[in-house]
């Protein structure tokens, strides 16, 4: 008999923890605190908090298993809670305080959180919800002793004494890869939020995945600023990466305007940051107005809902950054597809290029793409053909948190909910959310393609197309647009001209102050549905 064999290690978030500890001990951690100001630590104290948090929870009675909830901005505080947590057995359910109070009760209750750890601003939150946490055995202030706080919420107790009865040389529990790591609810702009459990196994490959060189890329060189939030999607799991790699890591705090931005980047040489589009079309306004370029930094990457055309573009010419288009969901860890070139895209004109970049990019090996046709049908990937955007892999969802039945296909896919087309060379096109997607008279109009036309008038800021309900035609657009000069309802419709098929064209415009703005900085259209979608009907 031949044998021979390799080490066989479970993939675990404290392996993570425990390598840049000690590969990257000294490496800099500077987190702008929730009081103003910015604290400093290293991978190494990291690390040694992330143990005392641990040691110190067991201490208080939490349990392998347990869910711990955090309400949090991007910070050091919440750094160490996703690694001690997640190391030590129990499950770090991050959550995001943007939603309603009763959403808020809601997912703490289903999650059955047994800690929660919140930032000061967030305090209102737990004296509000108080009486209605049925789980919550004990409310932290991720901060030092504060009076004032104690004296608000009964029994409150204070991060920075819970961790002086902690073990910094407390030694990670074995942990089998497949248990739970990590949980995030979804947005949840339709029905109740629902729950995705994140395994160490997956978050462990997603990081490995996602950070190739055709994606984020992250090195032991790099200063890298996460403005995606902590509270939603592990913040496309920059935490991890940053630590397998010994990244620098730069947490903004709550301050994420344009002006705060750029300082940051350029007084902690930052190289790299994420984020959605909004906070990037605050830091191009702040940079122009500053006459600055920020260079330290070499690329940004963009995901999270559809990007304005010019943006790629504006970072590339303007300030010599280069912008990569991701896309994911929270079923999806989040990282499905980003956006690089191959070698036979050298030649590319520039305007080819942005073209191509605009596009939500490649899955890395690990996710599966395909589409399909309303009865579940493959379609070809072409790039002009378009169906429901599937998904399937080492880091997608498989069954709900709390749910029985796995929310695949019977052949094992995800169903994304959004529409898109794929290319011959794999680069995936989202060209609507299903739900968002109008039916004209049986033909599909993609709201993002009417939207990005709006924004790309000089006098819109912001623009959101709708399906509104139609006597003849079933659904006509309506595009809803915020003005930023003086243009006209005529003007707007005129400007589509030639952009568009005629039969596309959104029948009515209607002016608002400003779009209503879901928990992750997404337009509710199903708020503006409800408001205008009868406004064809007569
Ligand atoms: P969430 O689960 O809240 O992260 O939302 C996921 C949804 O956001 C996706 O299903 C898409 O509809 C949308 N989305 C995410 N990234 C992009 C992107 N780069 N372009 C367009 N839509 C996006």
């Amino acid at each position: 008999m031949i044998t021979g064999k390799m080490m066989h290690q479970q993939l675990t978030v404290g392996s993570i923890i425990t390598h840049a500890g000690k590969f990257h001990g000294d490496t800099e951690i500077a987190s702008v605190e929730t009081s103003g100001g910015v604290r400093r630590s290293t991978w190494k104290g990291v690390e040694q908090n992330a143990r005392r948090l641990a040691s110190a929870l067991s201490k208080l009675g939490i349990e392998e298993g347990d869910r711990c909830a955090t309400i949090a901005w991007n910070n050091i505080r919440h750094l160490e809670i996703y690694f001690g947590v997640s190391s030590g057995g129990m499950v770090c359910h991050t959550i995001n305080p943007r939603l309603h109070p009763e959403q808020l009760a809601y997912i703490i209750n289903h999650a059955q959180d047994r800690v929660l750890f919140l930032d000061k601003t967030f305090l209102p939150v737990a004296a509000m919800l108080g009486s209605k946490l049925e789980s919550v055995k004990a409310v932290v202030l991720m901060g030092p002793r504060d009076e004032e706080a104690a004296a608000a919420v009964p029994g409150l107790v204070f991060y920075d004494e819970l961790l002086e009865t902690g073990d910094p040389d407390f030694d990670w529990p074995e942990i089998d890869e497949n248990s739970p790591a990590s949980l995030c609810y979804t947005s949840g702009t339709t029905g109740y939020p629902k729950g995705v459990q994140y395994t160490h196994r997956s978050i462990m490959l997603h990081a490995l995945a996602g950070n190739n060189p055709d994606g984020m890329n992250l090195s032991a060189r790099d200063c890298v600023m996460p403005v995606v939030p902590m509270f939603h999607v592990s913040a496309w799991g920059v935490p991890y990466i940053a630590a397998i790699m010994g990244s620098k890591l730069v947490l903004p705090g709550p301050g994420m305007d344009g002006a705060s931005l750029v300082d940051l980047i350029d007084g902690e040489k930052v190289s790299i940051s994420l984020g959605v589009p909004t906070i990037w079309l605050g830091l191009l306004a702040e940079l122009k107005k500053r006459g600055t370029h920020a260079p330290t930094m070499r690329r940004t990457i963009v995901g999270g809902s559809a990007m304005p055309p010019s943006m790629f573009a504006e970072f590339r010419d303007a300030h010599g950054i280069e912008l990569i288009h991701a896309w994911g969901m929270t079923e999806t860890s989040p990282l499905g597809t980003l956006n690089q070139p191959k070698t036979k895209h050298a030649d590319l004109s520039p305007e080819d290029m942005s073209a191509l970049r605009l596009g939500q990019g490649r899955p890395p090996m690990g996710v599966d793409l395909r589409i399909v046709d309303e009865e579940g049908k493959p379609l070809p990937h072409d790039g002009e053909t378009q169906g429901e955007l599937h998904i399937r892999g080492h880091w997608i969802v498989d069954t709900y948190f709390g749910q029985d039945e796995p929310a695949l296909t019977d052949d094992g896919w995800f169903d994304t909910g959004d529409v898109a087309t794929i290319d011959p060379d794999g680069y995936m096109v989202i060209r609507d959310r299903s739900k968002d997607i109008i039916k004209s008279g049986g033909e599909w109009i993609s709201t993002v393609e009417l939207e990005n036309i709006a924004i790309g008038h000089p006098a819109i800021a912001n623009a959101a197309v709708i399906a509104a309900r139609h006597a003849k035609w079933d659904e006509r657009p309506v595009l809803i647009a915020v003005k930023a000069g003086e243009v006209s309802e005529g003007e707007l419709i005129e400007w589509y001209d030639g952009k568009i098929a005629k039969w596309q064209t959104p029948d009515l415009v209607i002016f608002v102050d400003e779009l209503p703005l879901g928990a992750t900085g997404k337009v509710l259209k199903n708020k503006l549905r409800e408001v205008h979608g009868d406004c064809l009907m007569g």
